[in-house]
C-alpha cells in the first residue's frame, strides 16, 4: 500500500506554493495524500516566521501530530521560514521533529525521508542552494482555477522589520524560458489566472535574456494561449518602472489591480524601517500610475508602532490612507522578528496600548474606505472569475473582479473556473453581492 504523506501550510502565497511544490515532488516519490495527518506516514508542517509566535503556533501543531497518530508514529519533517531560522535547535526542542528542511533544500525531502527510513539519517538541511529550477510538470496545483509561478526566490532589500532575506536568502531569477513553460503548462491544464510570485517580483530581470525585464515577462506571459488573467505578487514601490506602467497598461490580461506595499505614510519611520522611499515619492508614483490607469485598484500593507513611531507619524500613515483610497489593506502591529536589523538596532519602544489604539483607528479608518469604494459599484456590471463556492452559502458562486475584490452571487457550479459578468446589487465592506448577467468566455 502505498504510503500517505499530510501538508500543512503556514502563511504566505509563497509558502502555500511551496506545499503545492512538496507535493508534486512526494506524489513523485510514490507517496498518496491524505485527507488528515493521523492518516499519515509523513507529516510535513511548511512553517511561516513573518506573524507573531510563528513557533509557539510549529509546537501546537506539533503536539496535534503526537495525539492523533495513535499507535502509528508518522515521520515529522518541518519546513519553511522557522525550520531555515531554527535549523537543527528544532530537533532538540520539538521531540516529534524528525527532519528540519530548509526553504531552498525543499526538493531534497523525499531524499531525505529516504535515507532516514534506511537509517542514514541526515536530518537537518538549510544550507543554501542558488538553483532555483524546479522539475518541470512536477508541481501538484491545489487551485484549479488559478496557478502560481515562482519567478524570483529570495530578496537582497533587508527592510528593517523583515526576515525574508534571512530565512529565504538572496534574490535569485528563475530563467525566464522555464517561467513561460510553466505558464504553457498551467494554462493547458485549464489554469485560467497566472499569479507571478517573487519577494520583489517586479524587480525581475531573466538569467537567460538579458533584454527581459518584469515588463518582458509580462507581455511573454501575456502571449500564453489559455491565460485570462494575470497577476503578482509583491512588487516595491521602488521598481515600479515607466515600462511596468506601460505595460500593465497595454496588456489587457494583466489584472487593473497593484499591491502596492507602503508600510508607513511618515518618510521619517520609512528611512528607519530602510525602505528606500518617502511619501512624496510613493504619492507621486500612485499619481503617475492612476494616470496611466484610472480605473487601477491599489491595495497595500501598513505596519503600526514600528520603533520611534510617534503620534505625528500614524498621523502621517492615517493621512496616507485616506488619500491613496486603497480598496484593500493588510495591517499589523509591529513586533520583533528573530535576526532582524530593527530587532538588533531599535528598541521596541512604542506602548503596547498604542499600537493596539492605533491599529483599529486604522482598520476603521480603512473599512471606511472600503465601504464607500464597494458602494460605488453598485448598479454596475463587472467581470469576475469565478474560483469558489461561495464561503457563506452553497447555492452562491465567488469570484474576484480584475480589482480583487470579491463578489458573491447565485449561479451553478458548472460557471466554476468561467469568465462571467455579474450586476452589482448589494455592498458591504469586504465583498460584493450581485446577479449573474452575463457568460463571457
Ligand atoms: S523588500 Fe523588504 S519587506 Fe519585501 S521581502 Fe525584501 S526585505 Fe522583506
Amino acid at each position: 500500500m502505498p504510503r500517505k504523506y499530510f501538508i500543512e501550510t503556514f502563511g504566505c502565497q509563497m509558502n502555500v506554493h511551496d506545499s503545492e511544490r512538496l507535493a508534486g515532488l512526494l506524489d513523485q516519490a510514490g507517496y498518496e495524500a491524505a485527507v488528515a495527518p493521523n492518516e499519515a506516514d509523513l507529516v510535513v508542517i511548511n512553517t511561516c516566521s513573518v506573524r507573531e509566535r510563528a513557533e509557539d503556533r510549529l509546537y501546537t501543531e506539533l503536539g496535534q501530530v503526537a495525539e492523533n497518530a495513535s499507535g502509528r508514529r508518522p515521520i515529522v519533517a518541518v519546513t519553511g521560514c522557522v525550520a531555515q531560522q531554527e535549523g537543527s535547535a528544532l530537533l532538540r526542542r520539538g521531540r516529534r521533529v524528525d527532519l528540519v528542511v530548509g526553504t531552498q533544500a525543499l526538493a531534497r525531502l523525499p531524499e531525505m525521508v529516504a535515507d532516514l527510513e534506511h537509517s542514514r539519517p541526515e536530518r537537518v538541511d538549510i544550507n543554501p542552494y542558488d538553483n532555483v529550477s524546479f522539475p518541470f510538470g512536477v508541481t501538484k496545483r491545489s487551485d484549479p482555477v488559478k496557478a502560481s509561478v515562482t519567478i524570483i526566490e529570495g530578496c537582497n532589500d533587508f527592510c528593517a522589520f523583515c526576515v525574508v532575506p534571512y530565512t529565504r536568502g538572496h534574490e535569485r531569477m528563475r530563467p525566464s524560458g522555464e517561467i513561460v513553460d510553466e505558464v504553457r503548462l498551467a494554462a493547458s491544464q485549464g489554469h485560467r489566472e497566472i499569479q507571478l510570485l517573487g519577494q520583489i517580483v517586479n524587480h525581475y530581470a531573466a538569467p537567460d535574456r538579458p533584454d527581459c525585464d518584469f515588463a518582458a515577462l509580462l507581455e511573454l506571459v501575456h502571449e500564453v494561449p489559455g491565460v485570462e488573467r494575470i497577476r503578482f505578487a509583491s512588487p516595491h514601490p521602488r521598481h515600479v518602472t515607466t515600462r511596468m506602467i506601460g505595460a500593465m497598461q497595454a496588456l489587457p490580461k494583466v489584472c487593473r489591480h497593484l499591491h502596492l506595499p507602503v508600510q508607513s505614510g511618515s518618510t521619517d519611520v520609512l528611512a528607519r524601517m530602510r525602505r528606500r522611499h518617502t511619501r512624496e515619492d510613493y504619492l507621486a508614483l500612485v499619481e503617475r500610475i492612476r494616470t496611466a490607469m484610472p480605473d487601477i485598484a491599489l491595495s497595500t500593507d501598513v505596519i503600526v508602532g514600528f520603533p520611534g513611531e510617534t503620534a505625528q507619524d500614524f498621523e502621517d500613515t492615517l493621512s496616507l490612507v485616506k488619500t491613496v483610497g486603497y480598496h484593500s489593506m493588510f495591517s499589523f502591529k509591529y513586533s520583533e522578528r528573530p535576526n532582524t536589523l530593527a530587532t538588533q538596532r531599535l528598541p521596541d519602544d512604542v506602548l503596547a496600548a498604542d499600537k493596539t489604539s492605533r491599529i483599529v483607528e486604522l482598520q476603521n479608518t480603512q473599512k471606511g474606505i472600503q465601504e464607500g469604494l464597494h458602494r460605488q459599484q453598485v448598479g454596475h456590471e463587472v467581470e469576475v472569475l469565478v474560483d469558489s463556492t461561495s464561503r457563506r452559502r452553497e447555492s452562491e458562486l465567488a469570484g474576484r473582479t480584475p480589482g480583487n475584490t470579491v463578489v458573491n452571487f447565485e449561479a451553478t457550479q458548472s460557471l466554476l473556473g468561467q469568465l462571467v459578468r455579474v450586476r452589482i446589487t448589494d455592498s458591504g465592506p469586504y465583498s460584493l453581492r450581485g446577479e449573474l448577467a452575463q457568460r463571457v468566455g
